[in-house]
Parts: C-alpha cells; sequence; structure tokens
C-alpha cells in the first residue's frame, strides 16, 4: 500500500521545507498544494473561470509569478469555492498513491484530502515569525507581510470548506523557536517511527 505523510499548517510555518527534506530523505515523491491553488487564483485573476482554471497544464504550476503575496491571496481567494476544491481532489489523491510513497503538503491533507495517511503532522509557528520569515523572502514592509499573513490564516481558517485545522491524529511542530535542521530531524524521526 502506497505510504503518505500528510504535512498541513499555515503560511511560512517551515511546511514545504520540511516536505522537501522528508521526501528527499525517504525516495518519496512530494506535492506543493498550495502551488495548485495559486496556479488556480493566478488564472482567474487573469479572467478564466474558476472551475474551468482547474484544468491545469505543466506551463500553468511553472508559471514565475506564483509565489507573490498577489498569488497567495488570490489563491486563497479560490481556495474558498467548493467547486474549485471538489476539482482539484482526485489529482492530490492520485498523487498520494505514488508507489514509492508521498509527501503532500497544504492546508487540508490530513482532514479531507488523505485522512487515513499513517504519517499527519501539523506544522505551525506565530504569525509574529511566519510574517518575519515571509518577510525576508519577499521583502517590502514588515507590517504589511503581517497583515498578508493574517488576512490569509482568517480565511483560510474561517472557511466552511476545508478549514485550516489540525487532524484529531495529527502530530504538532511548533516551529516558532525552532532552526529548521530541528524541524526537519523531528519530522524524519516521526516518518522513521511509523514505516519501521
Ligand atoms: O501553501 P501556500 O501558501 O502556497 O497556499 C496558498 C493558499 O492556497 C493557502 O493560503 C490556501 O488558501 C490554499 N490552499 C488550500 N488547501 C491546500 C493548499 C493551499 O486551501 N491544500
Amino acid at each position: 500500500m502506497a505510504f503518505t505523510v500528510a504535512i498541513d499548517g499555515p503560511a511560512a510555518a517551515g511546511k514545504g521545507t520540511i516536505s522537501r527534506a522528508v521526501a528527499q530523505r525517504f525516495g518519496f515523491s512530494h506535492l506543493d498544494t498550495g502551488l495548485l491553488y495559486r496556479a488556480v487564483g493566478a488564472k482567474v485573476a487573469d479572467g478564466a473561470d474558476p472551475v474551468a482554471a482547474c484544468d491545469l497544464s505543466a506551463s500553468d504550476l511553472a508559471r514565475d509569478d506564483l509565489r507573490s503575496l498577489a498569488a497567495g491571496q488570490a489563491a486563497s481567494e479560490v481556495a474558498v469555492m467548493a467547486p474549485v476544491r471538489a476539482a482539484l481532489v482526485a489529482f492530490q489523491r492520485r498523487f498520494a498513491d505514488a508507489p514509492e510513497g508521498a509527501v503532500l503538503d497544504g492546508r487540508d491533507i490530513g482532514t479531507v484530502i488523505c485522512p487515513d495517511a499513517p504519517v499527519k503532522l501539523f506544522v505551525t509557528a506565530s504569525p509574529e515569525v511566519r510574517a518575519d520569515r515571509r518577510w525576508r523572502e519577499v521583502g517590502g514592509d514588515l507590517e504589511d507581510v503581517l497583515a498578508e499573513v493574517r488576512a490569509r490564516d482568517a480565511r483560510d481558517m474561517g472557511r466552511k470548506d476545508a478549514p485550516l485545522r489540525p487532524a484529531d491524529d495529527a502530530h504538532i511542530l511548533d516551529t516558532s523557536d525552532m532552526s529548521i535542521e530541528e524541524a526537519v530531524a523531528y519530522a524524519c524521526a516521526l516518518v522513521a517511527s511509523v514505516r519501521v
């Protein structure tokens, strides 16, 4: 049976870095599910119909404007739409079935996409720490970045469909006072203990 690692959490908590490191260490495939929502959000911002925009091509996912703050907001705006979420489920579940094992990171992997995943990790950090990390990547005004982080948290946690929350059986990892090496070591030890 496929082995799936579900890693969820708010923006800039460190889940992307942890996911890539776990995938590399164990030879799993990795899917950054936020990129799917970012690509859909960008197409909708360009005028596409939201459901039609979910038919994603490789070039949609390779756009160089998907990492901006604006693309993050656009992603969280389309992510509240139930038909958009439904249109992206099958692709994510197929990916999770990769025979070599898979790591998926996002907001609803442990709760909705892969509720039976043997390893679930919820990676979080304070809004201030996450805003500081994001600001170091994107620059600009730190207060604006903090406001963006808070707005996206509120939208992701407050939506009706698949809100951001830890699965009941998720391990919570607060990275506010951790180095990335410590966080990766925790996640790898957790996967190794379950995978035997
Ligand atoms: O992880 P990232 O910051 O790239 O995600 C962008 C946005 O996409 C999130 O703020 C969230 O609204 C949405 N998203 C989601 N479900 C996922 C992954 C991302 O709703 N599994």
